[in-house]
């Protein structure tokens, strides 16, 4: 889930609440997309200096509360569990997604010092987010708001929303106007994620049942329409299996190992090819995208949560 900001408007995407238990539900989005062709990310670096400078700036505010607030480049860490736990949620999530992430993909920090605030439980995440934001959270797991430069997570739910939610910071800095296909789709695989061979590896997960119910219904769309849906058809989840559909093609890809190669094609002809399908179509070499979607269908419904492909 993403909320955003933009020219002076609040303008709300939502996503599928983050769930690792199997629920989702989908809200309209009312972004313009009005788009303009955004140069290509040029490297940021924010000085050290900075950074602990916002970590003070935020420890006199938090003062006496039992916050714990840590610098975990390119983020500040803010938690309100016992610091020991904070630490470890830092270090275990935080800091292994971005170096993992990085590993594959992406080479630029978001051009802002971006905080990631880590409530107990949900009582501490919807007061907070309330004091700290004004905001009323749609989703009882996590977001990211980019108007307030944080992503705020009620981490009683799991740390799956969390790495969902460190994807989409880290895609805004390194791909200029990635459709939202590709956003949630990438958000979604590691939600459910570890490690393989050293890289980050997405699992199958709860996306999965709802997917595979769609493709019995034969209601999932085609690629060519997936990858052609503008952000308010993308979140609007006419059929409820966009994000699931989007996670599955990632993940096929991801089996096939070319997704770390999909992803460098996608972004460098980004320009000529907007929806990234001409990109999908050479990396898969498929000439004929029906034959190759009847089977990705089929690879999807022989899927097991739980259990990975050999
Ligand atoms: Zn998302």
């Amino acid at each position: 889930m993403l909320k955003t900001a933009a020219i002076g408007l609040l303008l709300v995407f939502s996503g599928c609440y983050l769930t690792l238990d199997g629920n989702s539900a989908a809200l309209p989005e009312a972004a313009a997309n009005a788009k303009t062709p955004a140069p290509a990310a040029t490297p940021v670096v924010i000085d050290d200096a900075a950074f602990s400078k916002h970590r003070e700036k935020l420890e006199q505010k938090l003062k006496g509360r039992g916050f714990t607030v840590l610098v975990e480049k390119p983020f500040i860490v803010v938690g309100d569990e016992p610091a020991e736990t904070v630490r470890r949620r830092s270090a275990n999530t935080v800091k292994w997604a971005v170096d993992k992430l990085k590993q594959d993909y992406f080479t630029s920090d978001p051009a802002e010092i971006l905080e990631i605030w880590l409530f107990r439980d949900k009582d501490s995440y919807r007061k907070h987010a309330k004091e700290f934001f004004n905001d009323e959270p749609d989703t009882p797991y996590g977001y990211y708001s980019p108007s307030n430069k944080a992503l705020v997570m009620n981490i009683a739910t799991g740390g799956g929303t969390l790495v969902h939610e460190i994807v989409h910071p880290l895609m805004e800095a390194n791909f200029p106007d990635c459709p939202a296909w590709f956003n949630e789709g990438m958000g979604s695989l590691y939600e459910q994620s570890g490690e393989v061979g050293g890289h980050i590896h997405g699992y199958t997960n709860w996306r999965l049942p709802g997917l595979q119910k769609g493709l019995q219904q034969k209601i999932v769309p085609t690629f060519q329409k997936l990858t052609a849906m503008n952000d308010t058809e993308f979140y609007r989840e006419d059929t409820g299996t966009n994000y699931a559909q989007a996670r599955y093609l990632l993940y096929y890809l991801q089996y096939k190992n070319l997704l770390v190669k999909y992803y460098a094609e996608f972004l460098k002809n980004r320009t000529t090819d907007p929806t990234g399908y001409k990109s999908l179509q050479k990396i898969l070499g498929e000439k004929d995208m029906n034959a190759f979607q009847k089977k990705w269908e089929a690879f999807v419904m022989k899927l097991r949560v739980g259990t990975e492909p050999a």
